[in-house]
């Protein structure tokens, strides 16, 4: 199965992409989680992808088409993937299509997760992500000790500087400008679904498997 989980900033992507991870045993392929990895790592594409996910930017397509390659080349990749934030501009989806092709393999549905930006303000403004293993939480929905430690593993939680609510509706701006047109390039290839974004992220997750089973 080969998936891209796509959408706003903040309309649950990495959560829903877990989640279908999990459930058809093929990888997690997270572009911005890839990026805050080679942040920590003090690399020098991850020193200068900082400064740009921190202004709420897109980092450049060749960049991010010469990293994803790789990836999807690689055996772990062979029976499928769940990518999360890529692609994120018509052109990436395009250089995606082309890798693909060379791959001698195609997507098999693109999942278009949507939320109203107000909504999607508030959300970020309560995530809080685990440094060890990624986990996102929600400060008013899960219950968390004082001590802000992952329930999953025990590492620390904290909140992404780019979920700061001023940088958030960059992204957003971002988002409608850059992103959105992807859309339209799914849905001439007739893969796009649509998906509420609204609602329990379990419920939504069996919606989107029935929109795969489907497909
Ligand atoms: P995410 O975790 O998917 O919200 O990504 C966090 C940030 O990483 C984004 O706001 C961008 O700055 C950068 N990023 C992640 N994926 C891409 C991509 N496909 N193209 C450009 N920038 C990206």
């Amino acid at each position: 199965m080969r998936v891209v989980i796509f959408g706003a900033p903040g309309v649950g992507k990495g959560t829903q992409a877990k989640l279908l991870s999990g459930k058809l045993k093929v990888p997690h392929i997270s572009t911005g989680d890839i990026l805050r990895h080679a942040a920590t790592s003090g690399s020098l594409l991850g020193k200068k992808a900082k400064t740009i996910m921190d202004a709420g930017q897109l980092v450049s397509d060749d960049i991010m088409n010469g990293l994803i390659k790789p990836v999807l080349s690689s055996p772990k990749c062979k029976d499928g993937f769940i990518l999360d934030g890529y692609p994120r501009t018509v052109a990436q989806a395009a250089a995606l299509t082309k890798l693909l092709d060379d791959l001698k393999t195609r997507l098999d549905k693109v999942i278009n997760v949507k939320l109203g930006d107000e909504e999607i303000v508030r959300r970020l403004s309560m995530r809080l992500s685990c440094k060890n293993c990624g986990r996102i939480y929600n400060i008013q929905f899960d219950m968390l000790a004082d001590t802000k430690e992952c329930l999953n593993c025990g590492g620390p939680l904290y909140q992404r500087d780019d979920d700061k609510e001023e940088t958030v509706r960059k992204r957003l701006n971002v988002y409608h400008e850059t992103t959105a047109p992807v859309k339209e390039y799914y849905e001439q290839m007739g893969l796009l679904k649509e998906i509420d974004g609204d609602g329990d992220p379990e419920m939504i997750n069996s919606e989107i498997l029935t929109a795969l089973q489907f497909s």
